[in-house]
C-alpha cells in the first residue's frame, strides 16, 4: 500500500470516515505496526514548485543519518507483517547519495515494497541504474508540465528537457537490465501555472510507459498542504476522521516521528526514533490519545490538522 496525501487511494481511505459514530468502537484499536512508514531521507530540495510551501519550512535542512535508518530497518526486519517503506519526505530524495544503499538495506531486511517520489531532475542514467539494481519497487515521478514553458513555470528551478530525457532514459535502462521494477507512476497535477493540459500530458507519456512493468499515469489535484497553501476552501466544521494514525507513521530526517507527511514543520510530534522503537511510538500513549481524539473529531492540539483540508471536506 502506498500512502500519499495526493494519491487517489489515500483520498478514498481518508474519505471513508465521514460517519465517525459508525466506526467509533474500532477507533481504540490499531495493528501492531504501521502499514506504511514514511522515512524522510532528506528535507533538502533543488526545486521550488509553485504549489509546494517550501518557503515556510522552518526545520533545519539535512539528511537522515545512515545509522538511524539502519536501526529502523533492523527493527522492521523482525516483524511478521512488514510495513511498506517510503523513502522520501519534504524534499528531493535523489539528493541523498546514500539512497541506493538505503534501498538495498531495506530489501535485505525483508521489506517487500519500497517506494519513492522524485522530481526526476537528478535521475541521471547512472543514478537510474543504481536505484533499479538496488531493488526499488515503485518510483513515482512528479512531472507538472507539458512543455518547457508550463513545466518551468510550475516546477520552478528545474528544467523540462532534463527531466524529460531522464525519464525516457530510465525506462530504456530498466528494459536493458531486463527488469520490471521499479514500476513507474508519472504524476500530473493540473493547475493554473501549467495550463491544466491533462490530455497533452497523457499524449506526451503514453508511448513511453511499459504496461508489462505496470507503469501508469496518475492525475492528482491541489491541496492546502496543512495550511501552507490555500487552494481549497476550508470551513470551520471538521467532518472527517483522518485515518493516518491508524495506517502510517512519518519520520522526519532528524528522527522525530510526526502524525503524517503533511506536518512538514514537525508541529505534531508523536515520538523520536533516536531513542524509541517504531513499535513503542506506534502503540504508545501519544498516538493512542491522538487516535481517541480523532475518533471524536477532536483535533485540538494538532495545529496542522486544524488547517488541513482533508478533514474539512465532505
Ligand atoms: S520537488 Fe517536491 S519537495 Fe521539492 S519543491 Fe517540488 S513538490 Fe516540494
Ligand atoms: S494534517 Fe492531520 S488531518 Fe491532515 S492528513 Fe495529516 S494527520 Fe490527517
Amino acid at each position: 500500500m502506498i500512502l500519499n496525501a495526493r494519491d487517489k487511494i489515500t483520498r478514498s481511505i481518508l474519505s471513508l470516515a465521514k460517519t465517525p459514530w459508525l466506526f467509533y468502537p474500532y477507533y481504540r484499536y490499531q495493528l501492531p505496526l504501521p502499514t506504511v512508514i514514511l522515512i524522510e531521507n532528506t528535507n533538502c530540495c533543488n526545486a521550488h514548485c509553485v504549489m509546494c510551501p517550501r518557503e515556510t519550512l522552518t526545520r533545519k535542512l539535512g539528511f537522515m543519518e545512515f545509522g538511524l535508518f539502519e536501526k529502523i530497518m533492523k527493527e522492521l526486519s523482525g516483524a511478521s507483517r512488514k510495513p511498506v517503506v517510503h523513502l522520501h519526505g519534504f524534499g528531493e530524495p535523489l539528493l541523498d547519495e546514500l539512497l541506493p544503499e538505503r534501498i538495498k538495506l531495506a530489501k535485505a531486511c525483508g521489506i517487500k515494497h519500497t517506494y519513492l517520489v522524485t522530481n526526476a531532475s537528478l535521475l541521471s542514467p547512472e543514478t537510474a541504474r543504481k536505484i533499479i539494481q538496488a531493488g526499488l519497487d515503485t518510483l513515482k515521478i512528479s512531472f507538472y508540465g507539458t512543455d518547457e514553458e508550463s513545466y518551468n513555470a510550475t516546477m520552478r528551478r528545474l528544467d523540462f528537457k532534463v527531466a524529460l530525457n531522464n525519464i525516457r532514459d530510465f525506462v530504456r535502462i530498466r528494459k536493458e537490465l531486463k527488469k520490471r521494477t521499479p514500476k513507474l507512476i508519472l504524476q500530473y497535477m493540473p493547475q493554473e501555472a501549467n495550463g491544466t493540459r491533462t490530455e497533452e500530458f497523457q499524449s506526451l507519456w503514453r508511448s513511453v510507459l511499459d504496461k508489462r512493468a505496470g507503469d501508469c499515469l496518475n492525475i492528482s489535484s491541489l491541496d492546502n498542504f496543512g495550511g501552507g497553501r490555500a487552494y481549497n476552501l476550508v470551513g470551520d466544521r471538521i467532518v472527517s476522521v483522518c485515518f493516518y494514525p491508524w495506517t502510517a507513521l512519518s519520520v522526519l530526517c532528524d528522527g522525530r516521528a510526526v502524525t503524517c507527511c503533511v506536518d512538514y514543520n514537525g508541529h505534531q510530534g508523536v515520538g523520536d526514533l533516536n531513542v524509541q522503537s517504531v513499535a513503542e511510538i506506534w502503540n504508545g500513549p501519544v498516538l493512542s490519545e491522538i487516535r481517541r481524539n480523532f475518533g471524536k473529531l477532536d483535533y485540538a492540539g494538532c495545529p496542522t490538522c486544524l488547517r488541513c483540508d482533508w478533514v474539512h471536506r465532505r
